[in-house]
């Protein structure tokens, strides 16, 4: 697996997975161990209590077996019966010292089994050896103590049922003990693999948290950026991964984009020649004042200025020198724009136009005069001109208040049409628009 691959926050979230599995296989791992330990200890504990019993059997079996040769050596006086009391008497003997040993530590059975013992001893000193000596001795034994050595050999039998059932209530405390430790253990595992789960989701959606609110921020940033609205500010985001770098560089993408955008709009919107906003750009301002206007039932005004005798300056003094004279009108007209209201551009060749929007008919008729003289007190000598000494503007102004399906050409022409009547007036003068025109 290349890690590389998934970068710095794949990582974060790959090695808290890791984290959390190991940490997770590590308990099963000791769970396992636990539980394994616990069946071992109860088998272990199950074989102990299988060889107490075994070895009380033979303590029970020897005793009775005593018993039995000792009623018999007495009923018959045969020797035959002797062996299996001497025999008992061995094997009561050894297993009394094994179950000894054996229930050393495990109360309460030493105790019971000391008791089994002691009154199986009880009946061997008391009873047992005394009959079989008095059948040796030509005795025959008395009814009363072999009575008594029935009742004693009854007792026998009543604390041997009581240990058989300490071995077992023994087994099911190992069997108990057993169960409790494994539910301890399953219950721990499945404790501490919830929290481990939880913890390791809780860090992954924080992991996620932190860098999807970023993620939603940064692509509404784009939307507006896609649409060159660059104000935007870039999300804030503190990490050092690979959302750190892509915001950064998606920042410095917009800054550049900014410029080369602003750039472009420029170009885009300025006549090369003179740096004028060009046609373009006044035809879709026209457009977009005039709909604005038809709203707030405003007017729009247009001045429309053509150099006169222009062919005649080219042919004079050069196509260059034509150039430059645009140039230095263009310069001067460029101080009219001041807003969105008062909008200069070169509208064609020696052609220019200045849209004024909210303004009344006096100070459109007053501006296009000032610009006319001031074309005029730019003092560009002009011989071959009909008209004057210096290069000469004719104007001709319109204003309309847009309503209904008016089209915005309708200015145009106009302005186009008061234009024609200043040349055919006699040129350097100022056309307002009329209806009799
Ligand atoms: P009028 O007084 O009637 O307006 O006569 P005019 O000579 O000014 O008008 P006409 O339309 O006959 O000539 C305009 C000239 O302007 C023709 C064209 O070569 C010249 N012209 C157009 N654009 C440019 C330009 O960018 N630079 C130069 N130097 N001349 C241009
Ligand atoms: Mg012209
Ligand atoms: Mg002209």
């Amino acid at each position: 697996m290349n890690m590389r691959s998934y970068g710095k926050l794949g990582k974060r979230l790959i090695y808290s997975s890791i984290f959390s599995a190991v940490i997770l296989i590590l308990f099963i791992i000791v769970a396992t161990i636990w539980i394994r330990q616990s069946l071992n200890e109860n088998i272990q504990g199950q074989r102990v209590l299988d060889s107490i019993d075994e070895a009380y059997n033979f303590l029970y079996e020897s005793l009775i077996d005593q018993e039995t040769g000792q009623r018999g050596y007495n009923l018959t006086g045969e020797e035959a019966f002797l062996e299996p009391y001497y025999k008992g008497e061995e094997i009561f003997k050894e297993s009394a010292e094994t179950l000894l040993q054996k229930t050393a530590n495990l109360s309460p059975l030493d105790t019971e089994i000391k008791k089994v013992i002691d009154i199986g001893t009880y009946w061997q000193e008391h009873y047992g050896g005394i009959l079989v000596d008095l059948t040796r001795n030509g005795v025959q034994p008395d009814k009363g103590l072999m009575e008594e050595a029935k009742q004693a050999l009854d007792e026998f039998r009543q604390v041997s049922t009581d240990f058989s059932i300490h071995i077992e209530q023994q087994r099911s405390v190992v069997r108990e003990k057993m169960k409790t430790r494994i539910k301890f253990i399953l219950a721990s595992l499945v404790l501490t693999s919830s929290f481990i789960i939880c913890i390791n989701l809780l860090f992954n959606i924080r992991v996620l948290k932190s860098i999807i609110r970023p993620i939603i921020q940064l692509d509404d940033c784009v939307t507006y950026y896609a649409k060159h609205e660059f104000t935007r500010p870039i999300p804030v985001y503190k990490g050092n991964d690979e959302l750190a770098a892509l915001i950064s560089n998606i920042d410095r993408m917009r800054a550049e984009l900014a410029v080369s955008i602003d750039l472009l709009e420029t170009k885009a919107h300025h006549d090369e020649l003179t740096g004028l906003f060009n046609r373009r750009y006044f035809n879709s301002t026209l457009e977009k004042e005039w709909t604005l206007a038809k709203r707030a039932s405003t007017s729009v005004s247009l001045i429309l200025f053509d150099i006169d005798h222009y062919k005649n300056f080219n042919d004079t003094y050069g196509h260059l020198a034509g150039d430059d004279c645009l140039k230095v009108i263009s310069k001067m007209l460029d101080s009219y724009n001041v807003d969105r209201l008062s909008i200069a551009a070169r509208y064609g060749g020696e052609e220019f136009a200045i849209l004024l929007v909210s303004q009344e008919e006096q100070e459109v008729q007053h501006l296009a005069e000032e610009v006319r003289k001031a074309v005029m007190d730019l003092k560009i000598p002009h011989h071959s001109s009909a008209t004057n000494q210096f290069v000469t503007v004719s104007v001709g102004a319109a204003t309309i208040r847009p309503a209904g399906d008016q089209v915005s050409e309708e200015l145009i022409e106009s302005a186009d049409r008061a234009l024609y009547h200043s040349k055919q007036a006699g040129r350097n003068c100022v056309t307002y628009y009329r209806e009799s025109l």
